[in-house]
């Protein structure tokens, strides 16, 4: 039966990248046997001018009914005046919380030839592919009681860090779905020494482990894992972890890499339907010069495969052509370091495309 794949462009660079992303759609449509049909809808700041709302109701609709969500960016300088509800960004948290989208896919993926961008050693993250999956509506960001009240004639800041097992139980089966169908090595990273929701995280996740024997189960203590990962970040497969260390952990991982023009996302709910985005804004400051990398945008269309479409090879075709064109020595201007050839997002687009077939 024919997919449905629901386009988000947005604002910005987001229609450019979106536009390359779709070529490479429409080449595994047409030469590679997908059989998938493609909806565009307003999100954003445009979906406000055109609508009055950054998040139309049809667009809502539409994204419900699809079994993937492919979204460019959303936000610029023109649209920072308006009320803060009706800001772009707004859109899309409430397209997040309103699928219920609460686990946060962040692969960092190291190519050799784009390993001296790093600001590690290209030995330690040349061929670094490591995915961090982390729990994105719960935790210490949306835990009650939190705020600010006065004591004893001083203010005081608090926030209260929950989880329930259901919670930290279907984030741990999403890494480990993951994991099996990567290297099937799962790492949960928590603060058990010390926190007593760490410490249920840590019982839950070795319990879910158990019905995934094929995987191998580790933990760390995250003051551990953020030094490992700039110490020696190629140790990791899968990394799992709550709300605010991943946030933090997420960060690090994608400096590692380098260029923000070269990082996918996915955003997982109960369902196998997904939003796949890249890391990266509107970028207001290229928009519409044909300067964008559109890398982390075919990236998305990787993970968009893999996860809601169940299209591991076709995934791999992607992901094995970006890997081509990098070799060839295609560079957009933010990887490009005076080697290789200086290209356009269009021609990046295209060179993408070809190499699917090679
Ligand atoms: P940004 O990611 O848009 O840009 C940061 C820098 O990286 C800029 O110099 C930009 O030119 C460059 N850059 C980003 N993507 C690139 C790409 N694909 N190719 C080449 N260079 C690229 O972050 P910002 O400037 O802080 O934010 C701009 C707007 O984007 C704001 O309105 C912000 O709210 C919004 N934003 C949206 C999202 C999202 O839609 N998920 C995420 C972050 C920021």
């Amino acid at each position: 039966m024919s997919k449905s794949i629901v386009l988000l462009p947005g604002d910005g660079i987001g229609p450019e990248v979106v536009g390359e992303a779709v070529k490479v759609i429409g080449a595994l449509k047409s030469r590679h046997g997908l059989d998938a049909e493609m909806r565009h809808a307003p999100i954003g700041g445009s979906a406000y001018d055109e609508t009055g709302e950054p998040l139309p109701e049809r667009t809502l609709e539409l994204c419900r009914e699809a079994d993937a969500i492919l979204l460019g960016a959303v936000g610029g300088r023109k649209w920072d005046a308006i009320d803060y509800p009706l800001r772009p960004e707004q859109g899309l948290l409430a397209l997040r919380s309103k699928l219920e989208l609460f686990a946060n896919l962040r692969p960092a993926i190291a190519y050799a030839r784009l390993s001296p961008a790093s600001s590690l050693h290209p030995r330690l993250v040349a061929g670094l592919d490591l995915m961090i999956v982390r729990e994105l509506t719960g935790g210490i960001y949306f835990g009650e009681p939190r705020g600010i009240r006065e004591e004893d004639g001083e203010r005081i800041g608090f926030n209260t860090l929950v989880y329930s097992e259901s919670e930290i139980e279907r984030i741990a089966r999403k890494a480990f779905k993951v994991a099996a169908k990567r290297r099937c090595r799962v790492c949960s990273v928590d603060k058990a020494n010390v926190l007593e929701s760490s410490r249920l995280w840590r019982e839950t996740v070795g319990r879910v482990g158990r019905d995934f024997m094929n995987c191998e189960l580790t933990h760390m203590y995250v003051d551990n894992a953020a030094m490992q990962l700039v110490r020696e970040p190629k140790q990791f497969d899968v990394i799992v972890t709550g709300n605010m260390f991943g946030d933090i952990l997420s960060d690090i991982a994608a400096q590692l890499t380098g260029s923000i023009g070269m990082l996918p996302s996915a955003s997982l709910g109960k369902r196998s339907q997904g939003l796949y985005e890249p890391i990266h804004g509107s970028a207001p400051d290229i928009a519409g010069q044909d300067k964008a990398n559109p890398l982390a945008a075919i990236l998305s269309v990787a993970m968009l495969l893999r996860h809601s479409l169940d299209e591991p090879d076709l995934a791999d075709r992607v992901q094995s052509a970006v890997a081509r064109v990098i070799e060839q020595g295609c560079r957009t201007s933010d990887i490009y370091r005076g080697d290789g050839k200086r290209v356009g997002t269009r021609e990046m687009g295209d060179a993408v495309v070809t190499a699917l077939v090679e």
